[in-house]
């Protein structure tokens, strides 16, 4: 017998977690669909445990930093014993009870559509009025020659490891290849990071990939920007990756933090009228792909973002609920959970004026202006930068690279999406000394 429900998720990542538990507190009757595990990339491969890995290095180095505290001891064992409690040991059992106790129909397999208000999974055939696309995205493997020869890491080799390989070459200069290389720098391997674009991070301001670069050639990341991998083979029992310049790096693992793709292909979408782009599937601004079908998250190639996810969830769930709700992508923050974090949100000033706005910016480096970054650490650092539009009179933009910038970076996001008035900031009071205050040093400089 066919079971009918309200709503399907297809893909229990954190994008699907927040549609389900929205509506299930709605008083809908709900099913899910997950191939792997409840928690999706994120629980288990991606933010969970790479910032947990990140944790203990970062407090370490936070130490030496300070004054009169020694190094403390990073003891490897237990911190995979750490991070092996924190992805549940890869174990979803708690999840599955946890739906079905609220009351939702989970069903363990791949899922697919199946024509309008259909989905198969697992042999069974479900039904529902509304059908919501959550099945996220995978690592990106670039073409390289020879790569199937050597040691490839993904994000999920790489965040479940209990081995630290002596030496790594990391292709990719975005999030995960930044983290990643902290990371395993931090371990103790020796690791090259290796960057197409000739800056990292280069979805960023210009200065954020230097600030970046002169941070991870301090702690002896080597930083081969403005380069590619072209071929990979095994020489003995050593990889060696050639760069396009003729370089030969030599390593034991070679990781890849080179994007994501949509998990757009085999869904069934051509049978509600889709077709699955290669960057994401084309919503409208309700997250809306087709009557009844909906999609969120890294498989839309909005934003890759867990906060993104669950935003498109909780919009997509009160569509469902009838209260009509529009995504608003402005100033969303990005971090990289770096030591120092890297944090934006909003337009970078190129892409400000790409769109036509008159752009203003302001950049402040912070122990020249504040007591907090003398108060935290020995060697202060931290830069934060604005862009304003000189005509609306609010900002557009912000960065920061800086410790802890990934909590203050909010006041920006803030500011963006409410388009509070540069002059409302300007008499705007932060708590004497903190990181914060920054954001008044760095508005009376903007030139408007
Ligand atoms: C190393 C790394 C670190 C990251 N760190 C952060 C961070 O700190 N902060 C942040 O905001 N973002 C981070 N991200 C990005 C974040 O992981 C993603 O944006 C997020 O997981 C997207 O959520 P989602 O719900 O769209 O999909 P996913 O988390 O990818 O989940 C999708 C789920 O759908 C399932 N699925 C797929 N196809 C089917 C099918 N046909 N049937 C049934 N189930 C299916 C999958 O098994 C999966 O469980 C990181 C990414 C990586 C790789």
């Amino acid at each position: 017998m066919t079971e009918r429900y309200d709503a399907i998720i297809l893909g229990m990542g954190p994008g699907g977690e927040v549609a389900a538990s929205r509506l299930i507190s709605g008083g809908k009757r709900v099913a899910v669909v997950e191939r792997e595990l409840i928690g999706g990339e994120c629980a288990y491969w991606a933010c969970i445990p790479s910032k947990t890995l990140l944790r203990p290095p970062e407090a370490r180095s936070a130490a030496r930093r300070a004054f009169g505290t020694g190094t403390p001891t990073l003891t490897l064992e237990e911190v995979f014993d750490y991070r092996d409690f924190m992805i549940r040991n890869l174990d979803d059992s708690g999840q599955v009870e946890g739906y079905e106790k609220k009351g939702a129909t989970v069903v363990k397999g791949e899922g697919r559509i199946a024509g309008p208000g259909r989905v198969e999974a697992n042999g069974e055939t479900l039904e529902a009025e509304h059908i919501i696309v959550a099945t996220g995205s995978a690592a990106n493997v670039p073409p390289v020659e020879g790569i199937e020869d050597v040691t490839v890491w993904t994000n999920r080799e790489a965040t479940t490891t209990r081995e630290v390989p002596s030496r790594v070459v990391i292709i990719g200069g975005g999030p995960v290849g930044l983290e990643t290389s902290q990371t395993l720098s931090r371990f103790g391997s020796r690791v090259t990071l290796v960057q197409h674009a000739d800056r990292l991070i280069n979805r960023e301001d210009g200065q954020v990939g230097e600030l970046v670069r002169a941070a991870f050639e301090e702690e002896g990341i080597e930083v081969r920007t403005g380069r590619s991998a072209k071929k990979a083979r095994m020489d003995g029992g050593t990889a060696v990756v050639e760069l396009d310049d003729g370089t030969e790096l030599e390593t034991d693992v070679v990781m890849v933090g080179t994007g994501r793709k949509p998990n757009a292909e085999g869904l069934g979408l051509e049978s509600v009228g889709v077709e699955p782009g290669g960057k994401g599937l084309p919503i409208d601004d309700h997250c809306r792909l087709a009557e009844g079908v909906w999609a969120i998250g890294d498989v839309t190639g909005v934003m890759p973002f867990t906060h993104v996810a669950m935003y498109q969830g909780r919009v997509v769930a009160d569509n469902i609920l009838g209260k009509e709700r529009r995504a608003d992508y402005r100033g969303i923050p990005r971090v990289v959970f770096t030591d120092p974090e890297i944090a934006a949100a909003g337009l970078m000033e190129g892409q400000a004026r790409e769109r036509g706005v008159e752009a203003a910016t302001a950049t402040v480096e912070l122990p020249k202006v504040l007591a907090r970054p003398w108060t935290y650490e020995e060697n202060p650092r931290g830069t934060l930068g604005l862009v304003a539009d000189r005509q609306r009179g609010v900002l557009v933009g912000a960065w920061a690279v800086a410790p802890q910038a990934g909590e203050w970076i909010h006041q920006a996001s803030q500011a963006i999406r409410a388009e509070i008035p540069i002059t409302t900031l300007l008499d705007g009071v932060a708590q004497f000394p903190t990181y914060s205050e920054a954001y008044l040093k760095a508005l009376e400089k903007l030139d408007l």
